[in-house]
């Protein structure tokens, strides 16, 4: 096992105990980067999932739930610190199980640390309202927590995502219940081990890694969770609605995305360029915000593909940690599924592809990065998440065209426009059905400040920033008569 792993993958965090899975079953990982063998992780069940709720009903009303909002701050301030000491090793943990390439990675780590940072800091900071009311009453509002909490994560972003949900989550003062997805979780076990260290009470961090199917249907069904948080797939993410409503619990659902750039003849290219290709490729595509549409308007198209082509040329495909422009998929499921999309264009222009490195491990799931061009609207490559290093270029004349083909998919995640035209900007900030809209950039850096969500297929609520604090906690109207 590799000397990265410096902690035992195949237990459970049950109450502040490490332990291996009820049945004792494990699963392999594995390293996208050349299909080798990485460890075992815990295969926890429906009564691992009980003993963590438990544990973490536990923590609610025990030491966890009685600390001040400020002291719950304090250890997440503590351990921003040891994430950022241990950045370098998250970094490295992560690129070896998701074949995430090394920079994008390390700003992985980062991102996580500033989540801690930014949530430790906002712990004392929400609070109630008070409200003029008749006359002889006082009446405030209380924000509380939810209670238990469960948190269902992908394997595309394993940090940033558990930044910001347990992060958010652990600031309102919930105890939490995670379930991290089996193709990758190292960096969230390797997390738990610091919220420890940091000085996190037993049961408020509860982690049972182990297949959907198993721990995850039972964390999203069970009855004594009081709100879950998912990010994955559409189909899953109904799955997890579905539960939770039969127990009436709260659901917030960040799923996939067919997010659009939309690049008009005014637009500054040379701005625009880097932006429409990096978030198009990075991560391989298997981020839930990349902008797999380019919507570009006539006057620009030849030049905008032209360059993009060029971009596509240079973009080299290799191992993780040598970090490469772009990484292997996950999986060779993952593999499967965008060669048959890479297939299903083959009645469309390719206008340019990326390389594998020659000395890439034959058994690593790599794909050549590819650029189409002149893409009909109602193409499949144009309407539905892929999931890889795909991007489509589509023509339009007009603004209202432009808009009717960005609003036209059952997404809507993100958006980006490029334009010089002040009152464009205004106009279909408003008018496109997304999320967030991004004028003049794409992603605007990542910061955790943003409140990130979607609308549609996308899914709903929202993380990220103060509106995730809202989000896990729930609101009491205290109305007080005293004449
Ligand atoms: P998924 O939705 O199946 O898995 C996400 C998480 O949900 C994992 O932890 C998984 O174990 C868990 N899960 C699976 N089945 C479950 C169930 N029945 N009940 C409760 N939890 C369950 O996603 P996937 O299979 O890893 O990927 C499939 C597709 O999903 C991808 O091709 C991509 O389109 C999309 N996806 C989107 C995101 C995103 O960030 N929006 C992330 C990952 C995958």
């Amino acid at each position: 096992m590799s000397d990265l792993i410096w902690f035992d993958p195949t237990l459970c965090l049950t109450g502040g105990n490490w332990q291996p899975a009820t049945e004792r079953q494990t699963l392999p990982l594995t390293n996208p980067s050349d299909n080798s063998a990485l460890c075992q992780i815990a295969r926890g069940g429906a009564a691992d999932i009980d003993q963590a709720v438990a544990a973490a009903g536990e923590a609610r009303d025990g030491d966890w739930g009685k600390l001040t909002a400020a002291e719950r701050g304090r250890i997440l301030l503590r351990l921003a610190e040891l994430v950022r000491d241990r950045a370098e090793d998250l970094a490295r943990l992560e690129a070896m199980d998701v074949g995430k390439p090394l920079t994008q990675a390390r700003a992985d780590a980062m991102a996580l640390a500033r989540y801690c940072e930014f949530y430790g800091g906002a712990a004392d900071k929400v609070h109630g309202d008070t409200i003029p009311y008749l006359d002889g009453y006082t009446v405030y509002t209380l924000r509380e927590p939810h209670g238990v909490t469960g948190h269902i994560v992908p394997w595309n972003y394993p940090m940033q995502i558990i930044g910001r949900s347990i992060g958010a989550a652990l600031a309102m003062g919930n105890a939490t219940v995670l379930k991290p997805a089996e193709e990758a979780c190292l960096t969230t076990i390797a997390f738990a081990h610091l919220a420890q260290e940091a000085g996190l009470p037993a049961g408020a961090l509860n982690v049972v890694p182990g297949l959907g199917a198993e721990a995850g249907a039972a964390l999203a069904g069970h009855g004594d969770i009081d709100h879950i948080s998912f990010t994955g797939s559409v189909a899953t993410g109904a799955l997890v609605q579905q539960a939770a409503g039969e127990n009436v619990v709260p659901v917030t659902l960040e799923l996939g995305g067919k997010s659009p750039q939309l690049v008009f003849d005014d637009a500054d290219l040379e701005a625009a360029l880097p932006f429409l290709v990096n978030a198009g490729i990075q991560n391989a595509g298997q981020t839930c915000s990349a902008a797999s549409r380019i919507l570009v308007q006539r006057g620009v198209y030849d030049v905008v593909r032209d360059r993009m082509a060029a971009a596509y040329e240079d973009l080299s495909v290799g191992p993780a940690l040598i970090d490469p422009r772009v990484g292997p998929l996950i999986s060779a499921r993952q593999k499967e599924i965008v060669s048959r999309y890479l297939e299903l264009g083959s009645d469309l222009t390719v206008v340019a592809q990326g390389t594998v490195l020659p000395d890439a491990p034959e058994a690593g799931h790599y794909v050549r990065p590819t650029l189409f061009a002149d893409v009909p609207v109602g193409h499949r490559l144009a309407r539905e998440e892929i999931f890889g290093p795909i991007q489509v270029i589509i023509p339009f004349d007009t603004e209202d065209e432009a808009l009717t083909i960005a609003n036209s998919t059952d997404y809507g995640l993100v958006a980006g426009l490029w334009t010089r035209d002040g009152a464009r900007q205004m106009r279909l900030a408003k008018r496109l059905r997304s999320g967030q809209v991004f004028i003049n950039n794409y992603g605007a850096g990542g910061g955790v400040e943003l409140p990130f969500g979607g609308v549609g297929k996308s899914g709903h609520g929202r993380e990220k920033g103060f509106e995730a604090l809202y989000g896990f906690s729930q609101l009491k109207t205290v109305a007080a008569f005293h004449g």
